[in-house]
């Protein structure tokens, strides 16, 4: 187990900015994910701890060592590529031999180590099929074995599970942490899927435009964004635009429409935003954390009245969009088997003023 640290990192590609000042510190035995959008800069990063690409500014330390301008075979790092780039026409055990062989290891040695590599994930018995023999799954799972099997400090994966249907996307992933726990080895993860970084992840950095916006735990990222990027990436959210009214203590009372004023907590706030009297803010408000009421309670606090524009029903739970006033709001319930609301049903929501977060 191993520390990483990128210590105010940036690469430039000519005037192409890859990604600027990033600074982190990944815990020994960490499971740490880049988060973001096409083009936000997560696979240079994670190409410049692999040692593929230098940084233009910054170091890259692994413990206490120095590893900003060493070559990839100098560093204790396995990679899991996006495309796996496996070699075809080879068998799965030379494909997963590849690393030893180079690094000279003793035949003996190679057949003791492959053969674990391919129980870890679960390919025993498949070492003489070649590549081109194999589903995408069992690819994965090569390519898998094949960055463990050198035994590294570091494993690096960049959207290792981009290339599978969606039902085995999900077996993977847990495959993926059981094996990361297994083995407690420093992970870090490049995907561009928040699910799958929320559910796997102890820490996520999230990532726009080459620019960290925030790092922290899924649940610190999902409860508490430090800004709209980051709240309506991760997750779904309903982002309102309003004007504090009036600031009562630890309450914030704002008007999103003439008609349509809602209170919140000051607490519930990102350091980006200034909750003062007559301030435009951006409140989010997460579409699981609206209840229905029956409208009889909508002279109650924080009670919002509307006609469902949409209707959806995913066997999992029932969303309406809804159009209240001139706001939008989506919400989210748990399938209980109730009667579903549909197109153009009078509608009413309580929405807690704990629910509600003001991220710019
Ligand atoms: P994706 O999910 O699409 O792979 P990403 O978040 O991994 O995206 P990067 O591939 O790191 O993003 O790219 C970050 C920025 O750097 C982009 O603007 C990209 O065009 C640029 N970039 C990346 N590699 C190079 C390169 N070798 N030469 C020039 N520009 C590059």
């Amino acid at each position: 187990m191993i520390d990483v640290t990128l210590d105010h990192v940036s690469k430039q590609f000519g005037n192409v900015k890859g990604v600027a000042d990033v600074h982190i510190e990944i815990k020994p035995g960490e499971f740490f994910t880049f988060l973001g959008p096409s083009g936000c800069g997560k696979t240079t990063t994670l190409r410049m701890i692999a040692g593929f690409y230098f940084p233009s500014a910054g170091r890259i330390l692994f413990g206490n060592q120095d590893v900003t301008n060493l070559p990839p075979n100098k560093r204790n790092t396995g990679m899991v590529f996006q495309n796996y780039a496996l070699f075809p026409h080879m068998t799965v055990f030379e494909n997963i031999a590849f690393g030893l062989q180079v690094r000279k290891t003793s035949k003996s040695e190679i057949v003791q180590r492959v053969e674990r590599a391919q129980k870890q994930v679960h390919l025993d018995g498949y070492g003489n099929r070649r590549i081109d023999q194999l589903s995408g799954g069992q690819q994965q799972r090569v390519a898998l074995a094949r960055a463990l099997v050198i035994e590294p400090q570091i494993l690096l994966l960049d959207e290792p599970l981009s290339n599978l249907d969606a039902k085995l996307r999900e077996e993977t992933r847990l495959e993926i942490k059981r094996l990361q726990l297994e083995l407690g080895i420093t992970t870090i993860y490049v995907t561009h899927d928040q699910a799958e970084a929320m559910s796997m992840s102890d820490r996520i950095m999230v990532m726009q435009g080459g620019v960290v916006q925030q790092i922290g735990t899924p649940e610190q990222i999902y409860n508490r964004p430090v800004n709209r990027f980051v709240a309506s990436f991760i997750g779904e959210s309903n982002l309102w635009e309003g004007t504090v009214e009036r600031i009562e203590g630890e309450e914030v009372v704002v008007r999103f429409a003439p008609d349509l004023i809602l209170r919140g907590l000051v607490h519930n706030s990102s350091p980006a935003c200034k909750l003062e009297v007559g301030a435009s803010i951006t409140a989010s408000i997460r579409p699981e954390s609206v209840l229905e009421v029956r409208s009889e309670e909508l002279q109650q606090e924080n009670v919002v009245k509307g006609n469902v524009t949409i209707s959806e029903f995913t066997g999992i739970s029932v969303n309406y969009m809804t159009q209240i006033g001139t706001m939008q709001l989506k919400a989210m319930f748990v399938n209980q088997g109730h009667r579903i609301r549909q197109r153009g049903e009078e509608i009413a929501f309580f929405i807690p003023k704990e629910s509600i977060y003001f991220v710019g």
